[in-house]
């Protein structure tokens, strides 16, 4: 009996032991210890250290790569300009103008000759001063500017030693054109010839080639047309001028006005002569009136004419002789002996320049 119950009590311990086991452990927490904790944490922490970590790579290297080049250089130096030939330049007016150049350096930069800005501007055709500004700048704004002071002026006039005649023909060219190349090649002398625009113009060439001056009279010698106003005179000018310069390839600066710079036929436009005489100095050119006039306009007597030259020219220095011999055959005729005499006489004969000296009359309109 005691045996019995012995191994009924063991039993019955073993019993308990394995249902007290089971009771102990939470049965809820069994499955969700592993799932729960990990669905939750991992979304958080794979969102945030992506946005932190990308931009420190790219941001912190570059600038510390790029700064370490620059501070060492610090350009504060203007370039160098400077102006080849001289400073200062006279031009005479209706030549040509180059500017002489400049050259531009800089210490970092090197040539910037190129760069060079030059502002201003030289009108050849109108006397006066002007100015050229030259003006360049390096890579870091560093600029540097010069100045040219170009003077356009009228020629020096030039005086020639000894005895001289400007023998001067006006109206041409003529008939007898080219008798008096003739004559004046005859002799070895030089002459000017102020043409007009109506004449045989293919002469003018002859002139030219053979060595004597030409010079503008006019285009047409109506002076109703010529002086009618100042833009009709700088129109007719123009114009003989350019056909001056088709035939012979000149560009002449000298001018004789239709009557001379003190005629009266040009009151129809009252003080034209006083503005246009201004005027075409300005412009450049130069205009020669006369001192001794042959007077081949009053009498067509060749003698007196002839003894008009004569008288009147040992009574200048300088004397510039007005003759109108290519259509005029009684005026013609005195050009040969008037030569002569002037040889015998010791003078020279010589064509106008544009240095030559001058003859100005007073003006009268
Ligand atoms: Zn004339």
């Amino acid at each position: 009996m005691r045996r019995k119950k012995l191994l009924l009590v063991i039993l019955m311990g073993m019993l308990c032991v394995g249902a007290c086991a089971k009771g102990n452990v939470p049965a809820g927490n069994m499955g969700t210890v592993s799932q729960a904790p990990i669905a939750t944490e991992a979304p958080d922490v794979t969102e945030t250290p992506e946005p932190t970590v990308t931009p420190e790579p790219t941001s912190t290297p570059e600038p510390t790569a790029t700064p370490e080049p620059t501070p060492l250089p610090e350009d504060t130096t203007a370039p160098e300009l400077v102006l080849l030939g001289e400073n200062s330049i006279k031009v005479v007016a209706r030549r040509e103008f180059t500017d002489p150049g400049f050259v531009a350096t800089d210490d970092r930069d090197g040539d910037l000759t190129a760069s060079v800005q030059v502002e201003g501007e030289v009108d050849v055709n109108w006397c006066g001063s002007y100015t050229l500004t030259y003006t360049v700048a390096d890579a870091a704004g560093n600029t540097v500017t010069a100045e040219r002071v170009v003077e356009v002026a009228q020629p020096e006039t030039v005086y020639p030693e000894g005895k001289v005649i400007y023998l001067t023909f006006d109206d041409g060219p003529g008939k007898y054109t080219e008798d008096i190349l003739g004559l004046l090649d005859k002799y070895g002398i030089k002459a000017t010839f102020f043409v007009c625009g109506t004449r045989n113009t293919a002469l003018y060439k002859k002139i030219h080639e053979a060595g004597h001056s030409i010079g503008a009279h006019c285009l047409t010698h109506d002076y109703d047309v010529v002086y009618e106003n100042d833009e009709a005179y700088f129109a007719d000018l123009n114009a003989i001028l350019d056909l001056i310069y088709e035939n012979t390839g000149v560009r002449t600066t000298m001018i004789r006005f239709p009557g001379g710079s003190s005629n009266k036929v040009s009151m129809i436009c009252p003080g034209i002569m006083t503005r246009i005489t201004e005027k075409v100095t300005n412009m450049g050119f130069q205009y020669y009136d006369w001192n001794v006039s042959a007077e081949d306009s009053v009498t067509k007597v060749t003698e007196e004419i002839l003894n008009s030259m004569i008288v009147d020219t040992p009574k200048y220095k300088y004397p510039i002789v007005l003759q109108h011999p290519e259509n005029r055959k009684f005026s013609f005729d005195a050009v040969e002996d008037f030569i002569v005499w002037g040889l015998e006489n010791g003078y020279t004969f010589l064509s106008l320049t544009p240095e030559s000296p001058t003859v100005h009359h007073r003006i009268k309109n």
